[in-house]
């Protein structure tokens, strides 16, 4: 538990939350500001800032519910889509530093835009170049 972290203080039951399901490991939560309806966290009851403080078996049980929520969510708002967001760091639009999944269900015409363009194409070596640069990391 971190003291001024807000999803610890949810967690911990001083600050209120939408709560859909709860179990030793985690909390399963309406966004309080959606980017649509429907767009719910998924939160580790035990404070880890990102991706690279998270047990890897911690978040193969926290993307089983992540795969069972997605119909959980179509089944209630029959929404057209789905995107499965993390972000890591305030660079990658991290606000809240305590490592969450968002569920975000999309629906035509919902004004909400995640999304990149290309930057380049990498060649035949570069791309070989970075799988064996990735893979002496391995
Ligand atoms: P991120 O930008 O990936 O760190 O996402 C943080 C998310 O937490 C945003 O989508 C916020 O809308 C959401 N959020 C912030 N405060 C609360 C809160 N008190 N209850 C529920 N969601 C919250
Ligand atoms: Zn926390």
């Amino acid at each position: 538990m971190k003291k001024d972290c807000i999803f610890c203080r949810i967690n911990s039951g001083e600050i209120p939350s939408a709560t859909i399901f709860e179990n030793d490991e985690f909390r399963v939560m309406l966004d309080r500001f959606p980017a649509t309806n429907g767009h719910i966290l998924i939160i580790p009851k035990e404070h880890v800032e990102d991706i690279y403080e998270l047990d890897p078996l911690v978040a193969a049980r926290m993307f089983e519910f992540a795969t069972r929520f997605a119909s959980i969510l179509k089944k209630t708002f029959g929404n057209e889509g789905l995107n499965i967001l993390q972000n890591n760091g305030k660079v990658a639009g991290q606000t809240v530093f305590h490592y969450h999944l968002h569920l975000i269900p999309r629906y035509e015409n919902d004004s909400v835009r995640i999304g990149w363009e290309a930057n380049s194409q990498m060649t035949s070596e570069e791309l070989e170049e970075f799988v064996d640069k990735i893979k002496s990391n391995m």
